[in-house]
C-alpha cells in the first residue's frame, strides 16, 4: 500500500521515507515542503539567538531530518543527540558565567563609586520628616 519515495538517499541507497497519500515523494524528499523547512529552520534565525544557537538549529533540522529519511542511521544520531545535548550544557554554563561576570563587575563599579562618596545613597539623605 506504501509508495515507495523516488528520491535515493545521500548515498545512494532508496529513500525508506513514508509517502502520503496523493503524493509522489516522502515528506523529506517533497520539494513541495523544501520552501517551508527553510522557513521554519530560519525562523529560529530571528530575533537575539547567536551564532551558535543558529547553527545548532540547522545541525537538529538535518539529523531529524536525515534520521526521518534513512539517510543516518538512528543509534548514530542519537550519539549525535547527546553531544548536541552537552554542547547545549556548556553553552548554558558559558551564559551564566558571562551574567555573573556582568553582575560582580556592576557591583565592583557600585562599590568604588560609593567608596568615593558619589553614586546613590538613599539611606544617608535627611528624612523628610
Ligand atoms: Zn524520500
Amino acid at each position: 500500500m506504501t509508495r515507495q519515495c523516488p528520491t535515493p538517499k545521500r548515498d545512494g541507497d532508496e529513500c525508506r521515507g513514508n509517502v502520503p497519500e496523493g503524493k509522489y515523494h516522502c515528506y523529506f524528499h517533497d520539494p513541495a515542503n523544501t520552501g517551508k523547512r527553510r522557513k521554519a529552520a530560519s525562523k529560529g534565525g530571528k530575533g537575539k539567538l547567536s551564532r551558535v544557537s543558529k547553527d545548532l538549529h540547522v545541525l537538529l533540522e538535518t539529523l531529524t531530518e536525515q534520521v526521518m529519511s534513512g539517510d543516518v542511521e538512528p543509534y548514530p544520531a542519537s550519539v549525535a543527540g547527546s553531544l548536541i545535548g552537552v554542547r547545549l550544557r556548556l553553552l548554558e554554563y558559558e551564559r551564566k558565567l558571562k551574567e555573573t561576570d556582568e553582575v560582580i563587575g556592576r557591583l565592583d563599579a557600585l562599590e568604588e563609586a560609593a567608596s568615593k562618596g558619589r553614586g546613590p545613597r538613599p539611606l544617608a539623605r535627611s528624612a523628610p520628616w
